[in-house]
């Protein structure tokens, strides 16, 4: 929770007049010490206290599983050996583990005792990203106010084709720690933007912000 002085505005998320504080889009805590005041970080919006309390638990649980979502890069390292091993020593740091854990399965062809994550077998990791998009979005003046019901948001699956992301603006970007991409689609078939977003230089989401949760149980299923 925040301690800072509030101003009275929208908030980002649920659109209410009341008294904000500014909040950044992206958790701070995927930032290690020595890029704590890089550009992406300091990307803030005005969110109220409702819509910011609760979730720094996803922020801890978000930033341990794209750590070890791929190869271990100079930023996960810094992590690793600084706020998520305090983490995991804390009090509820063995869930912490076990909520990680959850979403590993086997990967026998990386080799013995190898292990791959799956985040988007995890609805609180697939939250995280949907927020951040939330967030983006308000930031870049895309769309009013965005509901977590009209985000489609997964893992990359397949490689975008480079004609396709030839038309994205490119965010602000810190390739090293997380770096996004965006195409305005201006509501055409009920969809508002499409969004790329890369996570320590390997881990990739899709998103899409729909006009509405209806359109978007219609278009992705889920
Ligand atoms: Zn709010």
């Amino acid at each position: 929770m925040s301690k800072k002085k509030g101003h009275w505005g929208d908030c980002s998320f649920c659109g209410r007049y009341k008294l904000t504080t500014r909040e950044h889009i992206f958790p701070r805590g995927i930032y290690p010490l020595s890029s704590a005041t890089s550009k992406v970080q300091r990307i803030t919006i005005p969110d109220c206290t409702a819509c910011n309390s609760g979730t720094s638990d996803d922020d801890a649980h978000f930033r341990n599983v794209m750590s070890v979502a791929g190869d271990a890069t100079d930023a996960v390292q810094e992590l690793w050996e600084g706020p998520i091993r305090r983490g995991f020593a804390q009090i509820d740091g063995r869930r912490r583990a076990l909520d990680m854990f959850a979403i590993m399965r086997p990967a026998p062809d990386a080799g013995p005792e190898r292990y791959r994550i799956f985040p988007a077998e995890d609805e609180r990791i697939l939250r995280s990203v949907r927020k951040i998009v939330r967030g983006l979005s308000r930031y870049h003046n895309l769309s009013p106010v965005v509901a977590d019901g009209q985000v489609f948001a997964d893992v990359q699956r397949e490689e975008i084709p480079e004609q396709t992301l030839a038309g994205f603006e490119i965010g602000t970007t810190d390739s090293d720690i997380c770096a996004y991409a965006f195409l305005s689609l201006g509501g055409v078939d009920g969809m508002l933007s499409a969004w790329v977003l890369q996570f320590f230089g390997r881990t990739n989401f899709l998103a899409m912000i729909c006009a509405d949760e209806q359109t978007r149980i219609t278009k992705f299923g889920k």
